[in-house]
């Protein structure tokens, strides 16, 4: 038998963690890494945060799954808390981003259908757009690479270019749902939307009667060093999809919405046999209780300050394969003038240094939100001699 026992739907490397300490990985052979990628925008709090292991510890020991045929106490206090702190009035919980797309999805053509307008079923996404890796979502991206051989997808998407703005109303119709978009693309290269931008599409969706769908799967979660990164813009959403950070490692989104925006979402429309267990709402309150302490959204956004200054300083030193730094708070990317997988793999084999590949020879750098000064020191020392000792593969 040639296939290998785990699906080989992923290029594995020879990076194999077995333990996680703070801001680093430990791998088989006592090798350690420092984790500038956490698990892609995951492991917020590093990988051994007390607060967090003693919260999931405590709660396995009490109450682990129940069915939501049942009342939650734990997943109705979670929900307040996010309703309290966020846009939303409602929130539905999903063990992961693209479920929590989904949910966005369904509660947005169900607004439309509610109001007796079922025609209204088509959302506006963009290029290179990442929602997730279910039919629904790879429908919602017009990336190849994520749809080739899984057709039919599913109708009711059209894409324009992200954060062209004049493209994307030009696309509304009698058909339009509204617009799903990340404010911050991360899989797609690390883009922010411009103000104009999303603001725009607020606009258009107050003009239209059509539904703003954020996904901030990656963006969200004091990431940007926001509670959401929308918060950046000034402008509010009537759907959004959270997850990664919102666990803090744990399996857990969530679908939020406005009460007019969540009309259509009345009882047996929806479910989830594992969504919003005590388990998960456990560690999601574990991890609002550190990213809500005061001080947090500072320390990221000075975090990130320091950080992008340090790589700013590291360009021009490194001008044959640095272009330009992006991002917003602790979710950077650095573009080179080269592919990016490359050098991430480099960077991983060569240099004890986490980071990850996205679309448009983009490195992300997304670290641990507790990163201190020190880190970000030997990050840099790490990344410098990395480009210093590679050479650019012949293509
Ligand atoms: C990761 C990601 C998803 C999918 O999340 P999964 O938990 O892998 O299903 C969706 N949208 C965005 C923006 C993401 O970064």
């Amino acid at each position: 038998m040639a296939i290998t026992p785990l699906m080989p739907v992923y290029p594995r490397c020879a990076v194999r963690p077995v333990k996680g300490e703070g801001c680093y990985l430990i791998g088989e052979k006592g090798e350690r890494y420092l984790d500038f990628a956490s698990g892609i925008a995951v492991n917020l709090l590093g990988h051994d945060h007390p607060h967090l292991v003693g919260a999931i510890q405590q709660q396995a020991a009490t109450l682990m799954h129940v069915s939501n045929l049942y009342g939650s106490p734990q997943g109705e206090h979670f929900a307040q808390r996010l309703v309290d702190n966020t846009f939303a009035d409602t929130v539905f919980f999903t063990n992961s981003g693209a479920e929590a797309v989904e949910c966005a999805i369904k509660t947005a053509r169900r607004y439309h259908f509610a109001k007796g307008n079922p025609q209204k079923n088509t959302l506006i996404t963009f290029h290179n757009a990442f929602h997730g890796r279910t039919i629904a979502t790879i429908s919602a991206t017009n990336q190849e690479k994520l749809r080739d051989g899984f057709e039919p997808l599913l109708p009711g998407f059209k894409y324009a270019p992200f954060d062209d703005l004049e493209a994307a109303l030009a696309l509304i119709d009698e058909n339009t749902a509204g617009f799903l978009v990340e404010p911050v693309q991360g899989e797609g290269g690390l883009r922010p939307a411009s103000q104009g931008f999303l603001e725009g599409l607020r606009m258009a969706c107050n003009d239209h009667d059509l539904m703003l769908v954020l996904d901030e799967v990656q963006a969200g979660i004091a990431r940007t060093g926001k509670l959401y990164a929308h918060e950046h813009y000034g402008i509010e959403p009537d759907i959004m999809a959270t997850a990664k950070g919102i666990g803090g490692g744990f399996p857990l989104g969530a679908c939020l919405a406005t009460e007019e925006a969540a009309a259509g979402m009345t009882i047996g429309t929806h479910g989830s046999t594992y969504g919003g267990n005590p388990l998960a709402m456990a560690a999601g309150e574990a991890v609002f209780d550190v990213i809500l302490e005061d001080g947090f959204m500072e320390h990221v956004r000075l975090m990130g300050d320091r950080l992008r200054q340090s790589l700013e300083q590291l360009i021009p030193n490194h001008d044959d394969l640095f272009e330009s730094v992006r991002g917003l708070g602790l979710m950077l990317g650095v573009k080179l003038k080269t592919d990016s997988r490359a050098f991430v793999a480099h960077l991983r084999d060569n240099h004890g240094l986490l980071t990850v590949a996205a679309g448009d020879n983009v490195v992300r750098v997304l670290p641990p939100l507790v990163i201190n000064e020190a880190h970000i020191d030997e990050f840099i020392e790490r990344l410098s001699a990395g480009a210093k000792s590679y050479t650019v593969p012949k293509a």
